[in-house]
């Protein structure tokens, strides 16, 4: 049997957008301040950067380009979308984050409704509510996202300054990179360390607001399930939050006999420090009670920890999102609840308070 640690984020289909994006892309038209630097990775200095290519990231970065500024997103990980995510593995894929969004707001309506159109987004009636799932993946909502946006995977930003009316970001490889203006749009424990020098009270937001985890087994067969009832198994009691078998998703491919089975929020806390293996083994042999179906062995079993998967308190929704200089704001899940929808409107707030706050 293939082993995956909770570690392994195999190769998936998604190219990453670093360098796909011409430097010219960068320059407000008509811009006569633009800045070049032989000290910076970035020769051209965009208006913002924003760290996090997550919903919020994104949602941010696409309304600061739409106001006209130059952006580029920074992010860690080898993917775009952050929890919205996506694992490909020996032939299997797994949505292993996020496993189906609402849209209540007009505006993430409006983008919904455009991504169903172009069929990043499906219709699904699931936990008895009217939702809507990636297509073919849960990812593939994030890539819609990134239409005409720099994104640039693989750069862990590890220290923030100020100079003057630059903002200058030091990832882990020691380059530098500076903008006019930053969003940070890391989870609150990432977000209250790198902004604690440079933006103490955005710092001390992000302090206030708290996750739980999320372990995530996925099981990969080399036959078809038998026949069984197509609704998740699973509650918030758990052991079993939310489990499910891939190809039951809207518009999944029938080929992938693949499982997903996420563990209630209690029975995540309870194990967080368990082995991956114990955990995979465990989440398995729940699932199989709670849901009655008998299965042979996986060919493939693994699990991922997310140590902040769901909000569950967010930051005070009257607070200001922007640092004290007025060119560092915030964004991201934590400020406004556990959901896709409050990421995203996150992004379009810290855009709105940066183009307003005096700087
Ligand atoms: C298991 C699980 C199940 C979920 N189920 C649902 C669901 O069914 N429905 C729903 O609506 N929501 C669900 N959620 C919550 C939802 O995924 C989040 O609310 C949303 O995706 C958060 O988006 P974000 O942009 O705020 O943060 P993230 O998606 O976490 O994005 C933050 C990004 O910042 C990057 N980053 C962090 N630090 C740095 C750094 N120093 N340098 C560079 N980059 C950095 C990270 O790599 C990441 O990509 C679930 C989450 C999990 C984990």
């Amino acid at each position: 049997m293939k082993k995956l640690t909770g570690e392994v984020m195999p190769e998936g289909p998604y190219p990453t957008a670093t360098g796909s994006v011409p430097a010219s892309h960068l320059h407000r038209k008509g811009d006569q301040n633009m800045t070049t630097s032989s000290d910076t990775a970035d020769l051209v200095i965009p208006d913002l950067i924003v760290i996090g290519s997550g919903i919020a990231g994104l949602a941010a970065a696409q309304a600061a380009m739409s106001a006209g500024m130059s952006v580029m997103v920074i992010d860690k990980g080898r993917r775009i979308g952050g929890r919205v995510s996506t694992r490909r593995a020996h032939g299997f894929t797994f949505n292993h984050g996020a496993q189906f969004m609402t849209a209540r707001s007009p505006e993430f309506v409006s983008l919904s409704t455009a991504a169903i159109q172009d069929h990043a987004l499906a219709e699904w009636h699931v936990a008895n509510r009217d939702a809507l799932c990636g297509t073919p993946t849960m990812r593939d909502f994030p890539v819609y996202m990134q239409r005409g946006l720099d994104v640039r995977q693989g750069i862990e930003i590890t220290d923030i300054g100020r100079e003057h009316d630059h903002i200058i970001l030091t990832d882990k490889d020691g380059q530098t990179h500076m903008a006019r203006h930053l969003i940070v749009s890391a989870p609150a424990p990432q977000s209250q360390r790198l902004l604690a020098d440079v933006a103490p009270n955005l710092s001390a937001l992000a302090g206030s607001a708290s996750y739980a985890p999320c372990w995530t087994g996925m099981y990969g067969f080399a036959d078809a399930p038998p026949p069984h009832d197509p609704a998740p198994v699973g509650d918030d009691a758990g052991p079993v939050g939310f489990a499910l078998w891939e190809a039951d998703r809207p518009g999944a491919p029938a080929a992938n006999h693949a499982l997903t089975v996420q563990a209630a929020p209690g029975w995540s806390q309870q194990h967080l420090e368990d082995d991956a293996g114990d955990v995979a083994d465990a989440l398995l042999a729940a699932w199989q009670e709670a849901s009655g179906q008998t299965i042979g062995t996986p060919v493939l079993k693994a699990a991922h920890r997310w140590r902040y998967a769901r909000v569950v308190a967010s930051a005070s929704d009257d607070a200001a999102v922007t640092s004290s200089c007025g060119r560092i704001a915030v964004a991201g899940d934590w400020l406004g609840g556990a959901r896709i929808e409050h990421a995203f409107l996150s992004g379009q707030r810290a855009v709105a308070a940066l183009t307003t706050a005096p700087n």
